[in-house]
């Protein structure tokens, strides 16, 4: 076939397919639309699952009844006018793409009213065919109806998944927005049921409340602000989550995002704070200047290009880790005889697994004394208050059966997992030692290794990430490795034990990027004293104040609670004496 220039009919139905790809995609548009508008109720109607209609009404500012005709024309928008301004974008919408592009792909009525107009102008799209247009009576705002979505489209339409899993993406999505508008009201109704409602008031906790009501209750408060901005929201405490992350909505100045950056920092700031198969419930929204933003790299505008993305992503991190320390301890048990009962711990020995996160340090767990370890710390981020340890000095009172240490605290009895405390420090005191300050010890005899064969492969890979960690290995004939080198720990460690753990870690996962901690956490777990052990050659005293130090939140690497605290308020009365 010859080359020809696309009928503009079909040049505009396959733009039109790319802003509106699935129901979800046209619920977002018309709900910043209504945002957009300055409304304070937002209602969202769905039949089948968006398929045969969707229905917004919003209260918001209307159309003037002699821009209706333009609402719905090609790249006609209200919200910009100069080039200039694509560079600072403050409304959700800017394209004056969408309404055009539903019209192209399903039969469009809007009714607008502007307040100061006494009737409404309705005009009826029928993909194909003239717009209709008359004057309605209806209350002031704006009503979308969208039916038989993709119908010009029939392969699409086909390719629909079920209406349960659309109505499915277009409730999270009404979360997401409810979540970083709580002063709007939002409305979601699913074939004749109401789904969502959010207050409209009460902040981001009153959103969650209607949104995320089993979790609200729990999620911690973030808040911080740098020269870069400010960001608000909610997390789950220490060692709570969920199985999945469903429930994780981050955005910007009202948009909700996915920048992969911002969410390796969450990782990296919550990495440890949660069981291993657990994610935090999570809302933030980060408040920064539009100049640093531009939404426009991405046809849904779910993907912004942040201009200065270090300190916003530090940012991030400062704001979740200071959430994080602000955990309350478990509350006291209501009666002596019930002590609460946690998730079981996985049996010691058996390696605890920080949550894959791609980002180096920041961790949650700042250096002892701010020792040592010139790594990648972002230069954005402030060093100071961070490092306040959630738990107050304690005097070593004993240790119990040999697993567990009895500490006096200001104002209560502290009851601490012992091998976990002892597993935190080392875990503290082995990653600050990787890639060691001192010069890597060669070996004067180097170290040959039998390993199976499946590992020999991955290991022409890691050889590098090794060697950043200062284990300098290399292949040495079939099924054999020599070690030259190993790094210095803060303890005598076999170099086979050392080079034989990282090795494991690498051909469990065969990814290199978190093995620095990955390869603490497994050593320390193993080293760390088992109960019923004697704990040889350590001063519990001291290891109960490395462990404040290093450790600002009460929760083991599994992300489990390992303190108890029985104030003496609590002991008083338990003994009739309060
Ligand atoms: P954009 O939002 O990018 O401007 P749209 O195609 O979504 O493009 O909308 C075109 C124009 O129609 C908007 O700029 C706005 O002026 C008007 N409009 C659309 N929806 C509404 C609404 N719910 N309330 C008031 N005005 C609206
Ligand atoms: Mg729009």
């Amino acid at each position: 076939m010859p080359i020809s220039i696309l009928p503009p009919q079909v040049a505009a139905r396959i733009a039109a397919g790319e802003v509106i790809t699935s129901p979800a995609a046209a619920v977002k548009e018309l709900i910043e639309n209504a945002l957009d508008a300055g409304a304070s109720t937002i209602d969202i109607v769905l039949a089948e699952g968006g398929q045969t209609l969707i229905r917004v009404t919003d209260d918001g500012c209307g159309i003037p009844a002699a821009e209706v005709p333009l609402a719905v024309a090609r790249h006609a928008t209200s919200k910009l006018r100069t080039p200039e301004e694509l560079d600072h974008i403050t409304t959700l919408g800017f394209r004056g793409e969408a309404l055009f592009a539903l019209t192209q792909v399903a039969e469009v009525i809007l009714t607008t009213r502007p307040p100061e107009q006494t009737a409404a102008v309705r005009l009826r799209c029928v993909p194909g065919r003239p717009p209709e247009r008359e004057t309605v009576a209806a209350p002031p705002g704006t009503t979308v109806v969208v039916r038989h979505l993709f119908a010009p489209l029939p392969a699409r339409r086909a390719a629909l998944p079920p209406p349960a899993q659309t109505t499915a993406q277009v409730a999270r999505l009404v979360e997401a927005y409810a979540l970083l508008h709580p002063h709007v009201r939002f409305r979601l109704e699913v074939d004749g049921t109401l789904r969502l409602q959010t207050p409209g008031a009460g902040g981001i906790r009153g959103a969650a409340q209607a949104v995320w009501p089993d979790d609200a209750p729990r999620l911690l408060e973030v808040l911080a602000e740098t020269a870069v901005g400010a960001v608000v929201g909610l997390i789950s405490p220490p060692g709570d989550g969920r199985p999945t992350p469903a429930r994780q909505v981050i955005g910007i100045n009202g948009r909700p995002v996915r920048v992969p950056a911002l969410l390796a920092a969450l990782r990296a700031a919550t990495r440890g704070a949660y069981p291993a198969d657990r994610h935090p419930v999570v809302a933030l929204h980060l408040r920064l200047d539009p100049a640093d933003v531009d939404p426009n790299v991405h046809p849904a505008k779910t993907e912004v290009g942040l201009r200065r993305e270090t300190e916003t992503v530090a940012l991030v991190g400062t704001a979740v880790r200071q959430a994080l320390r602000r955990t309350p301890l478990p509350a006291a048990p209501r009666s002596a005889f019930l002590l609460p009962v946690d998730a079981p711990h996985p049996p010691e020995g058996s390696p605890p697994e920080p949550p894959p996160g791609v980002a180096p340090p920041p961790t949650l767990f700042p250096d002892p004394a701010g020792a040592s370890r010139p790594v990648t710390r972002s230069s954005a981020e402030p060093a100071a208050p961070e490092t306040e340890p959630a738990l107050p000095p304690l005097r070593l009172l004993g240790e119990y059966r040999r697993w567990l240490i009895l500490a006096e605290g200001p104002d209560a009895l502290y009851l601490l997992d012992r091998h976990v405390v002892h597993e935190r420090v080392l875990y503290e005191e082995i990653l600050t030692a990787l890639p060691g300050t001192a010069p890597r010890q060669p070996l004067l005899q180097p170290l040959s290794l039998e390993i199976p064969p499946a590992w020999e492969a991955a290991l022409e890979e890691a050889t590098p990430a090794l060697a950043d960690l200062d284990l300098e290995v290399e292949p040495f004939g079939p099924g054999l490795l020599l070690v030259r080198a190993t790094p210095v720990l803060p303890f005598p460690l076999a170099p086979e034990t050392l080079a034989r753990t990282a090795l494991e870690l690498l051909a469990e996962r065969g990814e290199t990027g978190d093995l620095r901690h990955r390869l603490a956490a497994r050593l320390a777990c193993r080293l760390a004293v088992k109960a019923g052990e004697p704990l040889v050659g350590r001063d519990l005293q001291e290891l109960l104040e490395r462990f404040r130090a290093a450790a600002p939140l009460p929760v083991c690497p599994h992300g489990r609670f390992v303190v108890r605290r029985l104030p003496d308020a609590w002991l008083e009365r338990a003994f009739g004496r309060g």
